[in-house]
């Protein structure tokens, strides 16, 4: 018999077909057995009756638990009662492997327990679309940014020093060299990249001891750095608003099932598909002191105010031109406001806090060591950066995109540690 994937049985009406998978589900009323099959592909609900097939299979399709595997023969019919889905008409059963106590029921169970077996918890429905819809952002990362004309180019994990401030770095003995740290980001090879290919972006795992213990932070996630040449501030954020609006179009298009699962409102995702709105930092905390909250100019937002500020808010929102001391050393300065930098924050919309953050970078070789000097950093160990501003120096913009953090929003999902395959926290290192 010809193997078929679940997810296609609706192009095979009357054909006699093979899945192979895993039984989800098993309920019987006499005679007759539901079954709910799924390949990886989906799921297909496939119906035995016992006068139509040999007692051996019928003991099989009694035998078998829930996450067996199994080999599973029958007709593709239209399903009598829901429009769309299809039925197997059991004519063959086999376990290829029969499972004893698989240990996730039906009954509730806390997160602990699903993280502790997220190696089977994966198997889930709700975890299958989540994994689903994470291929698709990535994807559909990919796919915009070769459109506008970035290349793939990957950068080091082991890195000599920190990128995004020395509090969150994890270090690894390095042989005879001493003390590596694992990448924060890649931006700053990036940089040096781009003066040989334009425009690029990695994407990776990077890692950030990151002691909150939120549900938005992983320590290990997966973040694309991109850097163009030749982009200032607002086209950066152009840049940033299209990649957006182009992953939520490709989930709407390539991801229907998985949305549905996850119960996810497709309004406010085809509504956040429309010009972003973009407030100062000075703005959004204008704002923000007459929404309630008692932040102070010069604060960074905390997640209440990210929710604040994008409640009302059908589009992601960016918070531009942020207070140059609470950021890093290579955002430019606005020159209309030295107070300031060219930098920007996008708050997505229903909760999904900070999903991209990025800037225009200080292409100037003096006022970039100045402020290294003031931040106290060791020259020394960014003269190969500096080399970037010495030997044909251009303006340049880049930022990073939290990949978790997006399929978190996409997904509608409430922790980001679903949104990994198999997350590190704080305080989780296994499976
Ligand atoms: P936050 O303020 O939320 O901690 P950040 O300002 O540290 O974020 P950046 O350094 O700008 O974030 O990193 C770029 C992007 O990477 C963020 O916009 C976010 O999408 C993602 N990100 C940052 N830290 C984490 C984390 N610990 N876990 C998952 N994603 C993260
Ligand atoms: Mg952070």
């Amino acid at each position: 018999m010809p193997q078929m994937l679940a997810r296609n049985l609706g192009r095979h009406i009357n054909a006699t077909v093979t899945i192979l998978g895993w039984l989800y589900n098993k309920r019987s009323s006499g005679p007759i057995a539901f079954l709910e099959i799924r390949d990886g592909s989906g799921w297909t609900p496939a119906v035995v009756n016992k006068e139509a097939v040999t007692a051996e299979v019928w003991r099989s399709v009694e035998a078998a638990t829930q996450e067996s595997s199994v080999s599973v023969t029958g007709k593709v019919a239209q399903h009598p009662k829901r429009e769309g889905v299809y039925e197997l008409q059991v004519t063959d059963f086999q376990i290829l492997q029969l499972a004893h106590d698989y240990p996730i029921t039906k009954k509730e169970h806390g997160p602990e327990f699903l993280m502790d077996h997220r190696h089977l918890w994966l198997r889930s429905r709700q975890q299958w679309a989540i994994l689903r819809l994470r291929d698709a952002v990535t994807t559909a990362v990919n796919e915009y940014l070769h459109q506008q004309n970035f290349i793939r180019l990957d950068t080091p994990i082991f890195t000599p020093n920190a990128c995004e401030g020395t509090t969150t770095l994890f270090p690894v003995e390095y042989f005879d060299l001493g003390t590596a740290y694992l990448a924060q980001s890649g931006q700053l090879y990036l940089e040096a990249a781009i003066a040989s290919v334009g425009r690029c972006y990695d994407f990776g795992p990077v890692f950030r001891a990151e002691k909150s213990k939120t549900k938005r932070h992983l320590t290990e996630f997966w973040m694309m750095d991109a850097e163009a040449a030749f982009v200032e501030h607002d086209e950066n954020l152009k840049i940033q608003e299209g990649l957006v609006r182009h992953i939520i179009r490709y989930c709407l298009e390539h991801c229907q099932e998985e949305l549905a699962i996850r119960e996810r409102n497709l309004d406010n995702l085809r509504q956040a598909d429309a010009p972003f709105t973009r407030y100062t930092y000075k703005q959004a905390i204008k704002k923000l002191n007459e929404l309630g909250s008692d932040i102070k100019y010069g604060e960074d937002l905390g997640n209440d105010d990210e929710g604040r500020l994008t409640k009302n808010s059908a589009v992601p929102v960016f918070i531009e031109k942020w207070p140059k001391e609470i950021k890093p050393f290579y955002m430019k300065r606005d020159p209309n406001n030295p107070d300031v930098v060219f930098n920007a924050d996008l708050i997505a919309t229903e909760g999904g806090g900070e999903i991209v953050g990025g800037s225009q970078r200080e292409e100037r070789v003096d006022v970039l060591i100045e402020r290294m000097k003031s931040e106290g950093l060791n020259q020394a160990d960014y003269e190969w950066y500096l080399d970037t501003r010495r030997f044909g120096s251009v303006p340049h913009s880049g930022f990073g995109l939290g990949l978790e953090r997006v399929v978190r929003w996409i997904a509608g999902a409430e922790h980001i540690r679903e949104c990994i395959p198999f997350p590190r926290t704080i305080g989780r290192l296994r499976p």
